[in-house]
């Protein structure tokens, strides 16, 4: 991959980039698409396919996290993707004591609160595969999803710390007609947990109309969602948080332009979702 990459660059051709786990849905196809066309026709788009065992929790759905690698090459292949980009564990992280990988790039403020409180070692996963690929795909610009809202900061925050020659894009949550947010998890819903998990999309909605009429303490707006979420049998909220949408700081008022988080379990599947609200 980076010799290839090398040849490009020495060719002056754009690498834009999308950093994927597979089982591709419409939500990264969008991605494929804008760096596209960031890179211009001229250009290669790379798709890496790898889920990273590294940002896993031991208790968490590694083993069971869901795989179709031929229906994501038909998928890159319709959408004009160059390459697919699809390393093994043992390349990305050889085994053993002597030689074996042991170096990990952790990013220690934007990666704190939320999804890092909830999964301890899940940025430190994120952010050493991430630069790794960086390192692998040479990318002019790599294209992130909003739906992974504190990644894509966590992200942004390790290129501008340590000199990645990369510009970062962040595109918007593409979601279902329901509003439920596009993952590659939702393929372990239920019919029933299918049906309620839009209450996601749906506590964003109430939380951007509660604001509308001027600021709201944010305790107060958490616990009137947290009531709401609980309204459906086969949810279990994990967190909400009201943050600042640059420092991803809490904030002690809700208003516009303040970013809402949240994770919701159903079972054992974990969503998560967030906008500005
Ligand atoms: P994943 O395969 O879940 O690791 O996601 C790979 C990339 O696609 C990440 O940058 C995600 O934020 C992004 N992504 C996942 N779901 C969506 C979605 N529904 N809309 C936009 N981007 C998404």
């Amino acid at each position: 991959m980076q010799r290839l990459a090398l040849r490009w660059r020495r060719e002056h051709c754009r690498i834009g980039f999308v950093p994927t786990m597979g089982y591709l849905h419409a939500g990264h196809l969008s991605l494929v698409q804008r760096a596209r066309r960031r890179v211009g026709p001229a250009g290669r788009v790379v798709v890496s396919i790898y889920v990273n065992p590294t940002q896993f929790g031991p208790q968490e759905d590694l083993s069971r996290y869901p795989r179709d690698f031929k229906r994501d090459q038909q998928l890159c292949r319709a959408a004009g993707v160059d390459v697919i980009f699809a390393p093994g564990d043992g390349e990305m992280y050889p085994p053993g004591a002597e030689a074996g990988f042991s170096t990990y790039v952790t990013e220690e403020t934007l990666a704190r609160g939320m999804e890092g409180a909830a999964r301890p070692t899940h940025f430190r996963g994120v952010t050493t595969v991430v630069a790794k690929l960086f390192n692998l795909v040479l990318p002019d610009v790599a294209v992130f999803g909003a739906k992974d809202y504190q990644q894509a900061a966590v992200i942004q925050r390790m290129v501008r710390d340590l000199n990645f020659p990369v510009r970062i894009d962040v595109a918007p949550t593409h979601r279902e007609p329901d509003g439920l947010a596009m993952s590659s998890r939702n393929k372990y819903l239920s019919a029933e947990e299918r049906g309620q998990a839009v209450v996601l999309a749906e506590a964003l909605r109430q939380a951007r109309a509660a604001v509308k009429a001027g600021p709201v303490d944010s305790v107060q707006l958490k616990q009137q969602l947290s009531r709401f979420i609980a309204g459906r049998p086969a949810a279990r909220l994990d967190y909400i948080e009201i943050f600042d949408p640059e420092t991803l700081v809490p904030r002690a008022q809700a208003t516009p332009g303040a970013r809402m988080a949240l994770a919701v379990f159903f079972g054992k599947t974990r969503l998560i979702d967030n906008e500005t609200i």
